[in-house]
C-alpha cells in the first residue's frame, strides 16, 4: 500500500484529500505546518507528498528545498491559481508535478498514479536505459553519464532530455516539448522550453564539447547523436 503525506493548512481540504485518498487505497498522514510536514517527510517512509505552498511557519518551497537534500521521494506541489512563479520554483526546486486549486479530484488522482509510477517504483514502459554514442540516460537510477563521467540535472532538465533521447532523430516542437515534458496543462509561455534547452546545452553540449541538441529553426529541437542521427 502506497502511503501519502498531505501537507496542508487548509484543514477541511486536508480531511477531504484524506478520505478520498484512503477510499482509494492509500494510507495517508497529514501536516497542518510546513515544519511538521518536514519532520514527517523526513522520516515517515512515504511514497509521495502532497506539498502546499502556502504553509505557516515554514513555506512549501521551503520544505521542499530541504527535503530534496536527502530524499527524491515524488512531490506534487498544491499552488493557488495562477501563482505562476510557485509552479515554476517548485519545479525547479524538484517537485515532479504541480496541480492548481481549486481542482478536480479525479485529475489529483490521475497525477499521483503518474507520479508513483515515475517515481523509482517499477515501471517497464519507462524503466529502459537511453544510450545514444556516449550519453547514458538511466531513468530508473535517475543518472545522466557522458563516456562514464555523471552529468547532474535537475527533475526538468533529465526529462527533457529523456524526451528528446527518446525520440532521437525527431524535431520536437516546443509545444510537445511543453506537452510531454510540463503536463499538458502547463500555461506557461513557450519559451520556458527554450531555457531550459540552454541549460541542457551548458551541461552537455558545451561541457563535453558535443553537438547532441540541435536547434531546427523555426520548428523547435531535435536530439542527434555524434553521426547526426
Ligand atoms: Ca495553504
Amino acid at each position: 500500500m502506497d502511503r501519502i503525506l498531505i501537507v496542508e493548512d487548509e484543514e477541511k481540504l486536508a480531511r477531504f484529500l484524506e478520505l478520498e485518498l484512503a477510499h482509494e487505497g492509500y494510507a495517508v498522514e497529514k501536516a497542518f505546518d510546513g515544519r511538521t510536514g518536514l519532520d514527517l517527510a523526513e522520516n515517515g517512509g512515504f511514497d509521495l507528498i502532497l506539498l502546499d505552498v502556502m504553509l505557516p511557519g515554514m513555506s512549501g518551497l521551503e520544505v521542499l528545498r530541504r527535503l530534496r537534500r536527502t530524499d527524491a521521494v515524488p512531490v506534487i506541489v498544491l499552488t493557488a491559481r495562477d501563482a505562476v512563479m510557485d509552479k515554476v520554483t517548485g519545479l525547479d526546486m524538484g517537485a515532479n508535478d504541480y496541480i492548481t486549486k481549486p481542482f478536480e479530484i479525479e485529475e489529483l488522482l490521475a497525477r499521483i498514479r503518474a507520479a508513483l509510477r515515475s517515481g523509482g517504483h517499477s515501471d517497464p514502459a519507462s524503466s529502459g536505459v537511453l544510450v545514444s554514442g556516449g550519453l547514458t540516460l538511466d531513468p530508473a537510477r535517475r543518472t545522466v553519464l557522458w563516456n562514464g563521467t555523471p552529468v547532474a540535472l535537475t527533475n526538468r532538465e533529465f526529462e527533457l532530455l529523456r524526451t528528446l533521447m527518446r525520440n532521437r532523430g525527431i524535431v520536437m516542437t516546443r509545444e510537445k516539448l511543453l506537452e510531454q515534458v510540463w503536463g499538458y496543462d502547463y500555461a506557461g509561455e513557450t519559451n520556458v522550453v527554450d531555457v531550459y534547452i540552454r541549460y541542457l546545452r551548458q551541461k552537455i553540449d558545451d561541457a563535453f564539447g558535443v553537438k547532441l541538441i540541435h536547434t531546427v529553426r523555426g520548428v523547435g529541437y531535435a536530439f542527434r547523436d555524434a553521426e547526426g542521427r
